[in-house]
């Protein structure tokens, strides 16, 4: 029987968890960015697609990617799923993308980096970060079970073009979901306030 969508959160142990994973998480971010993905390079982004996938394997997820036209020029979008199907409560999906706005060889002028409490890298910030802190989340529910629902990650790989190819597929599967948080960066100690239309666009 699946936990009760009411189950209360255990935050203090989730807190402590969060920190045994911080290490992974940092690692986890520089792998993703030393992966350069630019929207318009379809095999690097692919590459990157692939580390992605590989990840959400490795946690157990129920992984598939949509093959996007080699003529479209855009890599492949993730769709991975995680949790129980839950008949009586609709999925959560958590938005995000994997391309970046910085070209190839990016890394030689701006490698990526930790120190001084921060971290440096094409894509760190938006939004390499946000899929790892994702993946990180998502293993830390599953770790004190408390998910008790269907939680779906889609990663898209034109967003930072407006996603022409990306969007039917997120349109189709938010309209199947509960609720859509998206994970992209925000200034400061804040949520990103929610879009207006279009949902997925824009290039931040
Ligand atoms: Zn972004």
């Amino acid at each position: 029987m699946l936990p009760s969508a009411d189950l209360p959160i255990p935050m203090r142990a989730l807190l402590a968890g969060s920190r045994r994973k911080q290490s992974a998480l940092l690692e986890l971010i520089q792998q993703l960015v030393r992966r350069e993905s630019p929207s318009g390079e379809k095999a690097a982004v692919d590459a990157c697609v692939a580390l992605a996938s590989a990840h959400a394997k490795a946690l157990g997820g129920r992984v598939k990617v949509h093959r996007s036209a080699a003529a479209d020029g855009f890599g492949d979008l993730l769709e991975a799923r995680f949790g129980p199907k839950n008949k009586a409560a609709k999925p959560t999906l958590l938005l995000g993308h994997l391309d970046t706005v910085w070209p190839l060889g990016t890394l030689e002028t701006m490698p990526c980096r930790v120190g001084e409490g921060r971290m440096w890298g094409p894509g760190a910030l938006d939004m390499k970060a946000g899929v790892a802190m994702a993946f990180t989340a998502i293993e830390m529910l599953t770790e004190a079970g408390v998910l008790n629902r269907e939680i779906v990650l889609l990663l898209n790989s034109d967003e930072e073009v407006g996603s022409p190819v990306s969007r039917p597929t997120t349109e189709r599967l938010a309209a199947e979901c509960a609720a859509v948080f998206v994970l992209e960066p925000a200034q400061g100690l804040a949520y990103k306030p929610p879009a207006r239309e279009p949902a997925t666009g824009g290039s931040t």
